[in-house]
């Protein structure tokens, strides 16, 4: 396709230009640039030299591929695949792979910047990555979808690897798919090798506890916040945009903790009750709902549930709640519609659900936005674990992964509660200077083979 071609070009272009700084125009890089406005916050309160400041600026690596696919109709299918490695100073670059039909360059690239926050946020002895597929799975076969996802690591193998690049699911991936994946991996390098890929299923060397990681960490940062504040579950109604794996978990384990959901929604709509709305049972619903070829992606919506008010996702965002949960994707709270959202508090699930410019807005109103590279950092620290057990061989129970996930998360949490609090900073700056800080060291202690 034409985007397919433009996308290599642009790839190419990159590499001797500046253009990830937007001098080629802004139309294929904005959201990597709303992106880097963070970091600019960030360098104006750390004393960081010229030369690590322009370092981050650029992706270490990108890698783009395509991969055809023998479709169960004969036909073959050209599908094209990303890997991104934005910065591996602090370790082996570590990050999802995302199936999605807005899969581009620009996407991954700032995912996976993101990730190399998100890591060095965690203290985790991980850079960053993230990699895609510019694809509906929905419209694939389950087969169709094993020869996709065995195709990526076919055409990556050699830029991956247990201390070089290890990949994990993302938006429409999932155990299975990594799965598959390692198993391609396996197949290639000729050796068993459990630690290029976490998120596994637990029948092949996953760890427990991952599934559920990325809600379970951002309701530990939610706990911990709302107890800085002299706040009771009880007393907090949340709205939750996205019921895929982080925004169910996340609402699950809210609930169960005394938090009150009034509102959920998903990719076709949402639905409301005063009363509170039960995730659990509505997952059940969902999944009883679709008998989709594949088993693994649901075409059910939270919409089916008649019994309940029913909303838009525009209209979610603007409900009159205490926390707005953003688990979907990118760039839905904006410049063009921040005015309308009335939640006190914003727990960003998702990677990036909030603009530069709608954050500056939100923290001129008081709005308080609990970061993306915090929140939701409880899937790589339960990555991070699962890479240890491959390595060791050693397999810990549930409870032991979730006290580490939990250790973690709310010993980075309180450092940048604080840091936000004595320096009156955004708590995504105060996470950025925790975390750019780390890196910076990092670069530095390196030494120069420029
Ligand atoms: N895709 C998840 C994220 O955005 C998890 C990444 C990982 O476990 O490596 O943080």
């Amino acid at each position: 396709s034409w985007r397919f071609v433009a996308n290599h070009v642009y790839v190419h272009i990159i590499a001797i230009t500046e253009a990830q700084c937007g001098k080629l125009g802004d139309k294929m890089n904005t959201l990597f640039l709303d992106a880097q406005t963070h970091l600019k916050a960030a360098f104006s309160y750390i004393d960081i030299s010229e030369d690590i400041q322009k370092r981050l600026k650029y992706p270490k690596k990108t890698t783009l591929v395509s991969i055809p696919v023998r479709m169960d109709d004969g036909r073959l299918e050209v599908f094209e695949g990303y890997r991104v490695q934005f910065d591996n100073t602090r370790g082996p670059t570590k990050g999802g792979i995302r199936f999605h039909p807005s899969v581009d360059l620009d996407e991954v690239t700032s995912l996976s910047f993101w990730m190399t926050i998100k890591c060095a946020v965690a203290g985790l002895p991980f850079g960053g990555a993230k990699g895609g597929i510019t694809v509906d799975p929905k419209t694939l076969s389950r087969l169709e979808l094993e020869r996709l996802s065995r195709g990526y690591i076919r055409a990556l193998a050699d830029v991956i690897g247990p201390n070089r690049d290890i990949p994990a699911p993302d938006v429409n991936t999932n155990s299975t798919i990594m799965g598959w994946m390692a198993e391609e991996y396996f197949e290639i390098v000729r050796e068993q090798r459990p630690d290029v890929i976490t998120g596994k299923p637990i029948h092949l060397n996953g760890s427990l506890g991952r599934e559920a990681a990325t809600g379970k960490g951002a309701l530990y940062t939610l706990l911990h916040w709302v107890k800085s504040q002299n706040i009771e579950p009880e007393n907090t109604r949340i709205a939750v945009q996205g019921f895929g794996n982080a925004g169910f978990h996340f609402a699950r384990l809210a609930k169960q903790a005394g938090f009150k959901i009034v509102a959920l929604s998903d990719s076709r709509g949402g639905i409301y009750s005063e009363d509170g709305l039960d995730p659990e049972r509505i997952m059940h619903h969902k999944k009883t709902r679709h008998e989709l070829k594949a088993m693994l992606y649901c075409d059910a919506s939270v919409c089916d549930e008649a019994e309940y008010k029913q909303i838009s996702n525009a209209d979610l965002l603007k409900q009159d709640v205490d926390v707005l949960v953003l688990a979907a994707l990118e760039n839905q709270v904006t410049e063009k519609n921040v005015a309308k959202v009335k939640a006190k508090v914003i727990l960003e699930v998702a990677n990036g659900p909030v603009s530069a410019g709608a954050d500056d807005i939100l923290f001129n109103n008081n709005i308080t936005v609990l970061p993306d590279v915090l929140v939701n950092a409880g899937g790589v620290i339960v990555s991070y674990l699962e890479w240890v057990q491959n390595k060791t061989g050693l397999y810990w129970e549930e409870s032991e992964v979730n006290e580490r996930l939990k250790f973690r998360i709310v010993r980075e949490a309180e450092t940048i509660f604080n840091l936000a609090r004595d320096k009156a900073l955004s708590l995504r700056t105060a996470a950025y200077i925790h975390g750019v800080a780390r890196i910076a060291g990092a670069i530095k202690e390196k030494g120069t083979r420029e």
